[in-house]
């Protein structure tokens, strides 16, 4: 053993870091980001953020970041019909920095937390790396269905006793929103636990699928993170949020670090929150990008797995690992997320579309 692998902490020996891998490939379609860049429009918006908060830059941040605080409940109250006022809004760096918060607040040593696989990979790393013992719950008894059963789902909250439970909607990597009978009852059903919906793709589902947000009301132990990473298109900000009781906010300050959002990334997401139109302006047209794909993966006699989030989850090929590879070496990058005979394939350009479906139809056809 290496001599530091012996001083590192005895529970993280052994452990794999996230790593998707980042390439340099004409189509990278592997982590769901927006495949849209950022329109002049925005980019002039965010040069005049910037330039105003650049001469304060020897001052810590406001750590209450405010301004955002206010646009992110603006945004939210517009987009749910839910009135939601900054002292109910949190954020960080990304979502996954939310999630953190919300872990090494309320999970730890000694305490579980309860996730229902497949789901993002993050939640099981971020309960870890804190210390809380992750349970991996199941969604449903037949392994081809990815929505979860609330029975089964009530079953291993009341069994586990968790202290933390994430439910994630739309879910990565299979695309399926929740209804939100199945967040009611696995509240009721872990009384101890705070429950996480996790949306970071709720602006890509179909209509008519409400959001979490509309369940926060008279349940203190709910919260609801979101991030502009996806339907914002604004990944490389890292700027995550969620909502939650003013209270629960309160005692997330006591994990945060002091000014843990930077001026700059105040700055500018609230800028691009001033241009949310612009920016979720393709949201439509990935979403028909999604369907684009569900369909034409349909006609090659591959399983689409509908989706409510801009990715889809296909089934049906022989070996995923050695299609993930065929599909590298044609310069089309997607992920392979472990679920045998299964891809993840983010929806992204019209020509990219176009790109995966060519790859699909000649890697199938190697493989026949
Ligand atoms: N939640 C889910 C379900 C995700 O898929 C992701 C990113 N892939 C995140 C959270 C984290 O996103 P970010 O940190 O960029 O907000």
């Amino acid at each position: 053993m290496n001599e530091l692998d012996r001083l590192l902490r005895a529970d993280l020996r052994g452990r794999t870091a996230y790593g998707a891998p980042q390439l340099d490939v004409p189509v990278a379609l592997n982590t769901n980001e927006s495949s849209y860049g950022v329109s002049r429009e925005v980019i002039d918006a965010i040069l005049t953020e910037v330039e105003a908060v650049a001469s304060t830059l020897n001052r810590y941040p406001d750590r209450e970041f405010t301004r955002l605080r206010t646009d992110l409940a603006g945004y939210l109250t517009r987009t749910t019909d839910v009135h939601v006022e900054p002292d109910r809004v949190w954020a960080g760096n990304g979502s996954n920095e939310v999630l953190q918060h919300i872990v090494q607040a309320f999970g730890g040593t000694g305490r579980t937390a309860l996730g229902f696989t497949p789901s993002y990979s993050m939640h099981p790393i971020i309960s870890g790396v804190s210390g809380t013992s992750w349970v991996d719950g199941m969604r449903t008894q037949d392994p081809s269905r990815f929505d979860i059963d609330l029975g089964l789902a009530v079953e291993q909250a009341t069994e586990h006793d968790p202290s933390v439970v994430f439910l994630t909607s739309p879910n990565n990597p299979t695309g399926t929103a929740l209804d939100l009978d199945v967040v009611q009852a696995v509240y009721d059903a872990a009384p101890n636990a705070i429950v996480v919906v996790d949306e970071a793709y709720a602006e890509f589902a179909r209509p008519g699928t409400p959001s979490a947000i509309t369940l926060l009301k008279g349940r203190p132990r709910l919260v609801v993170t979101r991030t502009m990473s996806k339907a914002f298109a604004f990944a490389g900000v890292r700027l995550g949020y969620l909502a939650a009781d003013p209270h629960l906010i309160d005692l997330l300050r006591l994990v945060r670090m002091p000014y843990h959002l930077s001026s700059v990334t105040q700055a500018v997401a609230c800028a691009a929150l001033e241009h949310r139109t612009t920016m979720l302006s393709m949201v439509e047209a990935i979403k028909a990008e999604r369907d684009r794909l569900v369909a034409g993966c349909t006609d090659l006699g591959l399983r689409p797995v509908p989706s409510d989030a801009n990715f889809v989850l296909v089934g049906g090929f022989d070996d995923a690992a050695t299609t993930w590879q065929a599909l590298l070496d044609q310069g089309v990058l997607v992920r392979d997320v472990g679920i045998a005979n299964h891809l993840r394939i983010t929806a992204g350009t019209p020509d990219e579309t176009d790109a995966v479906l060519a790859a699909f139809s000649t890697v199938l056809a190697t493989a026949r």
